[in-house]
């Protein structure tokens, strides 16, 4: 028996790699992976250099370890079960949709046998989430599986009660810092050799291996490539978050601010998507922090514990539970297409300009910016969204499609009702309170209509107007609709078309 590992299951101590220390263990780089979407480079460098990386220090440990570069995954097996006629081979269970079924395919087909066994790269097993899940009604409520998590895994617990006395600290979680506050610089990593020949020959081989244009892969404008591929990076980047940027963490995890675009975040998520550091080692390293150092309060403590156990972990449940339908789910029907300048970050808006341009360079911009503009833009604008889903899934160094479809189509969207109780949908107003975008933007923040006026102001309303059917029984939107009869509506609707129309031409 040898074992199968895929590119997001990088982990030596956890499942059959860490179980069956004397198997052969084969890894297969698909170049059919690298061509389903215009996949930043970054990220295509990232999930290959990590590949490389596991199965260089595999070898130097004395595994024997078949590594195989193919146009795809079924040739790579092929050409695996040519070599190694009848073995059988055993994987820990994919995340994505329909994965399970799909492997078990290829491996037959090409004459072989798998066996799937449980993914020990999660906290919560999928038994777990249905035990959670059982009577529950959708939309599942993401606190009380958070609590749910508290109890069964005793992070951050007081016997039955959570430390502090309190399950959530998230209204002392909403500072803005001062005008030239300076967080601490995020590590980076030069990459060795391998990976910066990587980075070229990504760079160069999928640039128009696309064939969705207009956009191939050469949309982005990538900097220089700083994310961990081995796991001594990946627990040297853990180091750093929770020595520099842990104690502000909380305070600061919601705010925007235009030059830093890693603020106190723990750029920890691709690391973890890969399986290069385990959820578990990455809660607790952040709660002994917590207990050792008083800098550390509870709010970021609890905050970042919240992120990986109450919502990483939560995502992945939903996301088992709810595909397919999630993918494509859709009930406000938006059917507006994603604007192109969300590939060329070539729009006058400040707060988009920016943060599309960082993921242009880096693959990467934090979950306030996700959320609160680029979804919320393509929320109120109508963008169908799995178009947006799509976008997310290319443009970022830590999206999968598990990652990603929950996020988007759900939290960003509102698509589906499968755990959003209301549309996360905001005018200007948000983004200022919590960024310094509108300081240095063309446009009024203050304004709804009239040509200076933010696109996303009139935009707002006019969602609200245009899906009053379906929101305004919704007990949590009340207040929303409670100023819509306060506008002038017809002047709204003519503000919006003339930001379709401009934002079509390229111009908004
Ligand atoms: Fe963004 Fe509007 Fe603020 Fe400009 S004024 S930065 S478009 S929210």
């Amino acid at each position: 028996m040898s074992i199968l590992v895929l590119g997001d299951q990088l982990t030596r101590r956890h499942g059959p790699v860490a179980h069956r220390p004397d198997e052969r263990i084969l890894l297969i780089e698909s170049k059919a992976f690298a061509q389903r979407l215009p996949y930043h480079p970054h990220k295509l460098t990232l999930v290959f250099g990590a590949m490389r990386a596991y199965r260089d220090s595999l070898r130097e440990d004395g595994r024997d370890v078949v590594y195989i570069t193919a146009s795809s995954f079924s040739d790579g097996l092929s050409t695996y079960f040519e070599r190694y006629r009848d073995d059988e081979l055993v994987m820990m269970r994919p995340i994505s949709a329909g994965a399970d079924s799909k492997f078990q395919h290829l491996v037959e087909e090409a004459g072989g046998s798998l066996t799937i066994v449980d993914n020990e790269l999660f906290l919560c097993s999928r038994e777990q989430f249905l035990t959670w899940a059982e009577g529950r009604s959708q939309p599942y409520r993401q606190e009380q599986f958070y609590r749910f998590m508290r109890r069964e895994t005793g992070y951050l617990m007081d016997g039955d009660e959570p430390v502090g006395g309190q399950w959530n600290y998230d209204e002392r979680n909403r500072a803005v810092p001062e005008e030239g506050y300076e967080p601490p610089a995020p590590p980076r990593y030069e990459p060795d050799e391998q990976t910066v020949e990587l980075f070229e020959w990504v760079t160069e081989e999928f640039a128009d291996g696309y064939e969705e244009k207009p956009y191939g892969g050469d949309w982005a404008d990538p900097g220089p490539f700083r994310w961990p591929v081995t796991r001594e990076q990946a627990l040297d980047a853990l180091d750093d978050f929770v020595e520099n940027r842990l104690p502000q963490f909380g305070p600061y995890q919601d705010a925007m601010v235009g030059d830093e675009w890693a603020m106190h975040h723990s750029l920890l998520s691709a690391t973890l998507n890969l399986g290069l550091l385990h959820p578990g080692e990455v809660v607790e390293a952040v709660i002994e922090a917590y207990e050792s150092n008083p800098d550390v309060p509870i709010e970021s403590a609890e905050g970042f514990v919240r992120q990986v156990i109450g919502w990483r972990e939560f995502l992945r449940g939903v996301y088992t539970e709810t595909m397919p339908q999630l993918a494509r789910a859709n009930q406000l029907d938006a059917t507006a297409d994603l604007p192109d300048w969300y590939w060329t970050g070539d729009t006058q808006m400040a707060c988009l300009s920016a943060v599309i341009d960082g993921v242009r360079e880096r693959g990467y911009s934090h979950h306030i910016e996700r959320l609160m503009v680029l979804s919320n833009f393509a929320l109120i604008y109508g963008v169908e969204p799995a178009q947006l889903n799509r976008w997310f899934h290319a443009a970022y160094v830590d999206a999968f499609h598990w990652v990603t479809t929950p996020n988007v189509m759900e939290m960003g969207l509102y698509a589906a009702g499968a755990f959003a109780t209301k549309p996360y949908a905001s005018s200007a107003n948000y983004i200022d309170k919590m960024s310094d975008y509108c300081a240095g933007c063309p446009y009024d923040k203050n304004k709804t209509t009239g040509s200076d006026a933010c696109p996303f102001n009139a935009l707002y309303w006019d969602f609200l107007a245009r899906n009053e059917d379906t929101l305004r029984s919704n007990h949590r939107m009340g207040l929303m609709y409670s100023h819509v009869e306060n506008r002038d509506l017809d002047a709204i609707e003519r503000r919006v078309s003339a930001i379709r129309e401009q934002s079509s031409a390229g111009r908004l």
